[in-house]
């Protein structure tokens, strides 16, 4: 018998296992096919490669800009693969390596839950005082949709060994929009298609309305608040109508409506765990209703991020260990779109915040009085929304390399720091995360560089 089997070798999944291991107790990780899951293999990881790949791409572009001659001559995909797979390879063997050197039985395998507390992998059951479900997620497509050839989700995009003259994006959400920055920036004639009325529909209204500007300029085409209605694909293309009449036509469709829950057919409906909509319903202390049964990362109802995973399964290691951790606000879950522009956020949108709290206050820093980011030739800017008179309860921010400011902006919001509070804080110049700093003292009503 084993403290915790855990099925899923994915963020959360082998996050719980580390953690499981470093405080003691005796750990099963069952995995079916690579350790790190989808984050590292055919997401987070993948993706952004080739959204740095991109950005070279258009640092050559744009070289005489700045006075330096060079010139785009096109991308060759079998080299940007060998990058990213390298890149790749690289975290997959420290990762393999980290778990060989915890005291960890690691298991190759397909689990299936055969009873409350036993996993069983190829005849072989493990049996654990506690089991954690931790199987992650898989690329939804449309009803009569069928994925093949011309029509794809992520996972084929990521191996694709050629850049296709045009592409047809079916959801301008993150993962949409992110492909569309990487193609656009290879030369691809793109447009998004998306059923809400505006891109990115998750994040603040001014941010999803900057983030189209953005994509206006750089030529990305969009057509939103529009549904789908089928798809056809014959030996050079695919055509696809829209409920509007509307018909396109490009060499690929890109599939990126959401993703599913893994739980079908693995035996959690059969014993008895409460699933909804293929999800696996917790508490907030990420029980299942079966006492013993946990849950973690993709398969948990939330944000679908690697990040959220990883706190998930450290949580659940030390709930089972008896430390009692505090429970995770979602709200506080930093969240970034790593397109071009990049967008970053945390907290609640200003339309949120003022159902929550009634009384708000937002003001939005213009990244044009940013030092840095008139030498990178980017704009945008970082909007907060507090409580009238106060904690920040928001920081929604849009522009180049905005990603990287999450790190303070979720400092700001978790511990629900004051204008004042920030304002008082250097920060150093020019960098953009100034424009934090600058956005703090406009809100505290002592603006520097602002100039509304
Ligand atoms: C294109 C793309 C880009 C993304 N970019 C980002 C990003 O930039 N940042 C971010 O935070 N998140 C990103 N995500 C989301 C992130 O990948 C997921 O949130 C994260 O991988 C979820 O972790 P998980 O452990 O729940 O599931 P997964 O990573 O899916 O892992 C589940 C694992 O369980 C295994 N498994 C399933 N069933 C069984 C079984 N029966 N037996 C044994 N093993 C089984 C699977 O093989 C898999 O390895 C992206 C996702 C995609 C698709």
């Amino acid at each position: 018998m084993h403290d915790i089997v855990i099925l899923g070798g994915g963020s959360g999944g082998y996050a719980c296992a580390l953690r499981a291991s470093q405080l003691g107790l005796s750990v099963v990780l069952i995995e079916q096919d690579k350790l790190g899951g989808t984050c590292l293999h055919r997401g987070c990881i993948p993706t952004k490669a080739l959204l740095h790949a991109a950005e070279v791409a258009d640092t050559a572009r744009d070289g005489e800009h700045f006075g330096v001659h060079s010139t785009f001559n096109g991308i060759d995909m079998t080299k940007v693969n060998s990058y990213k797979d390298g890149v790749i390879g690289r975290l997959y063997k420290g990762l393999q390596g980290l778990v060989k050197s915890r005291d960890i039985t690691y298991v190759e395998g397909t689990g299936h839950l055969v009873a409350p507390n036993v996993i069983e992998v190829n005849g072989q059951r493990y049996e654990g005082k506690n089991i954690v479900l931790a199987t992650g997620s898989y690329a939804r497509s449309l009803p009569g949709l069928e994925i093949s050839g011309r029509i794809m989700t992520s996972d084929q995009a990521l191996t694709m060994d050629y850049v296709p003259q045009s592409v047809i994006i079916l959801g301008g959400g993150v993962i949409g929009v992110e492909f569309a920055s990487v193609w656009s920036s290879f030369g691809v004639d793109v447009t998004i298609v998306e059923g809400l009325p505006t891109l990115v529909p998750a994040e603040d209204s001014a941010v999803s309305k900057a983030m189209e500007r953005a994509y206006r300029k750089r030529g990305i085409k969009f057509s939103t608040g529009v549904r789908f209605q089928g798809a056809q694909q014959d030996d050079s293309g695919v055509n696809v109508t829209l409920e509007s009449g509307e018909t396109l036509r490009a060499d690929l469709l890109l599939v990126a409506v959401g993703r599913g829950a893994r739980t079908d057919g693995l035996g959690f409906a059969e014993q008895g765990v409460a699933i909804d909509r293929g999800f696996v319903l917790t508490n907030d202390r990420l029980a299942t209703n079966v006492p013993g049964i946990f849950a973690v990362g993709d398969i948990v109802p939330g944000l679908q991020l690697a990040h959220r995973g990883f706190q998930q399964g450290i949580f659940v290691a030390e709930e089972i260990a008896g430390l009692n951790p505090l429970t995770i606000d979602e709200t506080g879950i930093p969240r970034v779109t790593y397109s071009e522009p990049e967008i970053a956020s945390i907290g609640y949108t200003e339309i949120q915040a003022k159902e929550l709290f009634g009384e708000i206050e937002s003001y939005e820093y213009n990244l044009g009085g940013n030092g840095k980011s008139q030498i990178l030739g980017s704009t945008g800017f970082i909007k907060l929304v507090r409580k009238k008179d106060g904690p920040v309860v928001g920081v929604h921010m849009i522009g180049s390399r905005v990603g990287e400011l999450i790190g303070e902006a979720q400092l700001i919001y978790n511990w629900e720091a004051d204008a004042q509070d920030v304002a008082r804080l250097v920060h150093a110049h020019p960098t953009i995360n100034e424009a934090m700093g600058e956005a703090h003292l406009a809100l505290a009503g002592k603006p520097l560089h602002a100039h509304a």
